[in-house]
């Protein structure tokens, strides 16, 4: 049942792992004023599990019972998804776990998966309440979906799961630099674009990939399209093992001789992204969906202007930055990608989180987790 639809029973049983800090601070006030009266409605009761410090919800699922739970709803940012998400793939019964179904309210101030459920749905595109309106919605309606993990390994032996996104360079600086600003919501963003533009800078590495096209079996190879929706499950062990990552060799080799090296070596940003949304106003990957068994690679070359930059993030409100065919932009859709970058200088972001800068591979594992959507 791995590819299928599902759908919440009622009465459905939630648990709700919120971030009071998130955001502005007002994810507890709002889930109480918007969230909890539509949920009784439509017969969904919740238990409200409030954070007290980062890795709370992390250890929280950990060790929870979860056979007592119909759908485990974050209402955060995308940091406390990506909690939840690594921490049910430390338990040993992992594959049974992400069977539980996911869901995001958005209660944050990086609210990108939000955002793009909200988008795959077809509704307009809509920011703060509205936006939450129609997550909760979206839960009351309970239709649950897979969705593709990437699974990311550091040189120093860190591995992580995501399901937003990975980043280095100018945005990866701006989501940590901006995290100061929290309390202005989405509107930090903005101003963290500006600040680092102003002061724009150059990262010196290598970026490798493997092509979505060049691998037999892939989504993008007409031959085999009706074989994609299963695309990465060969990896899944079933004896409690993590999943192997199949398309990568160890960092310390060079990457196999089917991969795309990147011939420049200098980049002003590089961002890996699996959904259509880098933030509730950034449409960076339009053609992303919940499981299409992609990472959408987006890297600008160093050398282009400040103002050809801010061009592209003013057309990403709308995702029209592609149409813009600057020469430095570059978007491919891959199945894995390494960066080995130069110096460990700067930061890399895991779905919003801050990482430390060293060589990182990632790979698509297609339809591992589920997650409610329209
Ligand atoms: P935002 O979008 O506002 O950044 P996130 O959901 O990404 O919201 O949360 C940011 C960070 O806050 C996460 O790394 C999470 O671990 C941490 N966190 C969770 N609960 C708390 C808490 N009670 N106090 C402080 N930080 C918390
Ligand atoms: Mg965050």
């Amino acid at each position: 049942h791995r590819a299928s639809y599902g759908v919440l029973p009622r009465p459905c049983r939630a648990l709700v792992l919120l971030n009071p800090q998130s955001g502005a601070g007002r994810a507890l006030e709002d889930f109480q004023a918007v969230v909890q009266p539509m949920l009784a409605d439509a017969d969904i009761t919740p238990t409200v599990f409030v954070t007290e410090r980062p890795h709370h919800a992390q250890e929280k699922v950990q060790d929870e019972d979860l056979s007592q739970w119909d759908v485990l709803v974050v209402m955060s940012g995308d940091g406390l998804l990506h909690e939840v998400l690594n921490g049910l793939m430390e338990r040993p019964d992992w594959e049974q776990a992400l069977q539980t179904p996911l869901c995001i309210l958005p209660g944050g101030s990086g609210n990108a998966l939000a955002a793009s459920i909200n988008y795959y749905a077809g509704n307009d595109h809509v920011a703060k309440k509205k936006l939450l309106t129609n997550c909760t919605f979206i839960l009351c309606k309970g239709l649950h979906a897979p969705m593709d993990l990437v699974s990311l390994s550091t040189a120093s032996g860190k591995r992580f799961f995501s399901f937003l996104g990975f980043g280095w360079g100018f945005i990866a600086d701006v989501d940590i630099d901006s995290e100061k600003y929290r309390r202005l919501g989405n509107a930090r963003f903005t101003l963290g674009t500006l600040q680092c533009l102003v002061r724009l800078r150059i990262y010196q590495g290598r970026l490798s990939y493997l092509p979505a096209a060049a691998e037999p079996g892939s989504p993008r190879d007409p031959k085999t399209r009706r074989a994609a929706p299963t695309a990465g499950t060969k990896a899944l062990t079933g004896d409690g093992e993590p999943p192997a990552d199949t398309l990568l060799v160890p960092l310390g080799q060079p990457v196999p001789p089917h991969w795309v090296v990147v011939p420049e070596e200098e980049f002003v940003c590089v961002y890996a992204i699996y959904q259509s949304h880098l933030g509730t106003n950034l449409l960076m990957a339009p053609a992303a969906r919940l499981h299409d068994g992609c990472i959408h690679l987006f890297y600008v070359r160093a050398g282009i202007s400040r103002v050809a930059l801010l061009k592209i993030f003013l057309a990403m409100g709308r995702g029209t930055h592609l149409e813009l065919n600057c020469p430095h932009l570059h978007c491919v859709p891959v199945r894995a990608f390494r960066l080995e970058p130069r110096g460990s200088a700067g930061v890399m972001t895991v779905d919003g989180e801050a990482l430390a800068c060293e060589p990182v591979q990632g790979q698509i594992h297609g339809r591992m987790c589920r997650v409610v959507t329209g």
